[in-house]
């Protein structure tokens, strides 16, 4: 293992939510340096500009100076070899991220054998937890403040004035 390990935490963040940060938390005491990176050209309906993505999580993670904030495009491999990085964190919430999660573990390191995927598991009260649901929430007008931290949620509300503040 090398001294300095530094890892990625790739992802959508779209928004990010508590269970992006519980992981950005737990993995930055892990390592020497987190990168999380945004993935540019999501095939995915953006609901946040990549930018404003970048925004809000420097500003969530402004507490945890060995934490990096990026955004790449192209395969995750590739950039991950730019970066000196030969460990992926992810995190597994349930059966189904397990399986994804496995066959792109595989994959990535099929196309680049150095590359370790390291996973944490969910903490409980976030397991359920995913941006996907957060915008669906937000779309049929809900309050998603139990799941997203205050810079997100003024965001949202920011987005979505008529909806959100019935
Ligand atoms: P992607 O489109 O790459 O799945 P996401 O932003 O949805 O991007 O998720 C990025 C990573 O964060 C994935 O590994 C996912 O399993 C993990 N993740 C998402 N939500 C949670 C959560 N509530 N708790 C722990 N990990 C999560």
């Amino acid at each position: 293992m090398p001294n300095s390990l530094t890892a990625i935490y790739p992802g959508s963040f779209d928004p990010p939510t508590k269970g992006h940060l519980d992981l950005i938390a737990r993995g930055s005491r892990l390592v020497n340096h987190l990168i999380v990176a945004i993935l540019k050209n999501t095939q995915k309906q953006a609901l946040f500009a990549l930018e404003e993505r970048v925004e809000m999580l420097k500003e969530l993670t402004a507490h945890l100076p060995n934490v990096e904030i990026a955004s790449f495009d192209g395969l995750l491999v590739d950039y991950a070899a730019r970066r000196g990085a030969d460990t992926i964190l992810r995190g597994i919430r349930d059966v189904s991220d397990y399986e994804s999660e496995l066959r792109m573990a595989l994959l990535n390191r099929r196309m680049r054998p150095e590359t370790e995927t390291v996973f944490l598991m969910a903490s409980a009260e976030c397991s359920f937890l995913s941006s996907r649901m957060v915008k669906e929430i937000v779309m049929l007008g809900g309050d998603a403040s139990a799941f997203v931290p205050e810079p997100v949620v003024r965001r949202i509300q920011a987005k979505f004035p008529t909806v959100t503040k019935r």
